[in-house]
This record gives structure tokens, sequence and C-alpha cells, in this order.
């Protein structure tokens, strides 16, 4: 008897538990059913014997209408419920489609930036004449940026230029001791202290001069096999180049002397025991172009006074060759005038 007790509370308790598993046995018609129209429920008039057929046939067809317009009220209801909930679902699907759009055009965004290459920066303080340390790029390096940015930049091509009395610059140069180096960009002679120009009432001592490999400026477009810059600095630090073009001719002397004391290797510096009269570079008409740009090389540092000579010297095809081993093309290319003014002598 004690085990029977026991066998039905356990089964007590599992079916307790079974039942609380269960689903609810009958399930709850569909809440968006349309509920069918209620029938008009017939209006069971108070008995009033006293009202005549025609009173109560009246009030039968007032009751009618009455449960008539409730009719049509209810379904007016719940026909705008309808229509609002109908609105909803179109706002929400409109809003899921713009969603889905967005998140297209950021994934669309992030795959082309990152199918995009990477901008490297400039690559060290090395520069060259052509690729990735060519003249487009060194402005890339921080401290060339006037090289892109700079507004009186060199070289240009020489036209337009404006007809006038300009002075004569003064050459005050003599036969000086110097050296040369192939510094990996050209072939450079420094020479001695002593070597001034004077314009604009201002004296530039001869620093350096060198060679590029075709001219770098041009008057009126055309361009020319070489240049001598002849590179002079004032006691204020400002810079002033002379420019001497070279075109295919007789045999030069003092160039002849220069390539003579070329070093063997780079950056190696030859002290030859001659001299150098640098007068010897110069035209013998010294009419010249002139207008204010900058170094042609990095950092391109602008405030630079220039005067190209308009008379070009010679050198011959077997000294424009010895360069052209060395240095086949070292010129920067062509910048713009933007609106320079150029000055000539007339
Ligand atoms: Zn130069």
């Amino acid at each position: 008897m004690r085990n029977l007790i026991a066998l039905f509370a356990c089964l007590s308790v599992v079916m307790a538990t079974a039942s609380a598993n269960d689903p609810p046995a009958a399930s709850a018609p569909p809440a968006a059913a349309k509920p069918a129209p209620e029938p008009a429920k017939p209006v069971v008039a108070p008995a009033k014997p006293k009202l005549s057929p025609a009173q109560a046939a009246a009030a039968q067809a007032q009751a009618e209408a009455d449960a008539e317009a409730e009719l049509s009220a209810k379904i007016a209801t719940r026909l705008a419920a309808m229509r609002a909930n109908q609105a909803a679902r179109v706002a929400a699907a409109a809003k899921a489609r713009k969603a889905a759009d967005a998140r297209r055009k950021q994934e669309a965004l992030v795959a082309t930036v990152a199918a995009q290459p990477a901008v490297k920066p400039y690559p060290g303080n090395h520069w060259s004449y052509e690729g990735e340390t060519g003249p487009a790029n060194w402005g890339r390096n921080p401290e060339w940026s006037k090289c892109a940015t700079g507004s009186r930049q060199s070289p240009i091509d020489l036209r337009d230029s404006m007809k006038v009395d300009l002075e004569q610059i003064v050459f005050d140069y003599k036969p000086s001791s110097f050296s040369v180096v192939d510094n990996g960009h050209t072939v450079e002679v420094t020479v001695s202290g002593g070597n001034f120009i004077t314009v604009q009432n201002r004296s530039y001592e001869l620093l350096q001069f060198h060679f590029h490999r075709p001219s770098e400026e041009r008057i009126n477009g055309k361009g020319f096999e070489m240049v001598v810059h002849l590179v002079h600095r004032d006691a204020e630090s400002k810079l002033a180049v002379v420019a001497v073009l070279l075109e295919r001719g007789k045999a030069h002397n003092m160039i002849q002397t220069v390539w003579n004391n070329l070093p063997l290797e780079k950056h190696d510096v030859v002290n030859p025991a001659v001299v150098l009269d640098v007068n010897e570079v110069l035209p013998q008409k010294r009419d010249y172009f002139t207008y204010m740009g900058s170094l042609t090389t990095p950092p391109c540092s602008e405030g630079v006074l220039w005067m190209v000579m308009k008379e070009p010297q010679q050198a011959s095809p077997a000294q424009m060759a010895l360069f052209s081993r060395l240095y086949p093309l070292n010129a920067r290319p062509i910048q713009a005038g933007l609106g320079r003014v150029v000055k000539e002598s007339n």
C-alpha cells in the first residue's frame, strides 16, 4: 500500500511536468484572420403592447439602421488598421532596401580603396633624372616640396620676353686654380675665390660651374645640345646663375682642360696643377635673357637670378660625346612660366 501511494505521487509529478512541457492544447485563432462581419443582431424591442403596428415598424427600422451604422463603423476602423499595417510594411521594406544599398556601396568603396596601390614614400635622399627618383617625384620628398609646389621654378622656355636695354653684366674673372668632381649628377668644377660678376648693383662670386645634357633652358622652344651653368653667390647668400648654351662646332679649349682632369671615380676630387680662365667660356656678345627662377636640382630653392646668354658657344662632337658617356641625360624638364616676366637684351 505504501508503495502504491509512492507510485501515485511519482506519476502525479511526471504528469504535471509533461503537461507543463506540452504545447497549448488548442491554439488561438490567428489574429490576422479577417473577422467575419458580425451579423446584425435582431433587436428585441421591449414588449410594449401599446405601440401601434406603424410605430413598431418604425422602431424596428431605426434599430436596423443603428446596427448597420455600427457595423459600418467597425469595418471602417478595421480597414484603416489594415491600411496602416500595409503602409508600415512598405516603409520597413524601403528602409531595409536603402540599408542594403548603403552597405553594398560601402563594401564597393572598401574594395576600391583596397585595390589601389598605396602611395609609397619618396625613397631616401637620392635623386636622379628618371624613374622613381626622377624629376616628377622630387617634390614627394618633404624636404624638396618646392620642386612640386613652387611657382618660380627653373628651367623655363624663354619666349614672349620683353626686349629692353638690359645693363651689361660685368664679368671679373681671372685665371684660377680649380678642382673637378663627378658628383653623381654632373661634372662640377669648383674655382678658387676671386671671380666675380656685378649686376643690378650687386656683386656675386663664382662658386662652381657644371654641365647639363641636353640644355635645360630653351629659347622659343629650341633646346641646345648642352649648357654650362656658372653658379654665383652674393654676400647675402643670394644666388645668380649665368647659363652658356653649347652647340656642336669646334673644340672648346677650357672644356678640354676640364675633361683632361676628370676623376676616374665618382666623388673623387682632382686638383690639377694648371689654372683655368673661366672668361673662355663666355660668348663674345654678352646679350642675355633674365628672369627669376630656382635651382634645377633638389631642393629646387627659389629666388635665383637667372641670366641666359643669347649667343651659344661651341664644343666639338668628341667633347660632347665624352660627356654623354657619363651623363646622356641630366636635364630637368621645362617648368611652367606662370606669368613670370622674362627680359631680353635689345
Ligand atoms: Zn645646373
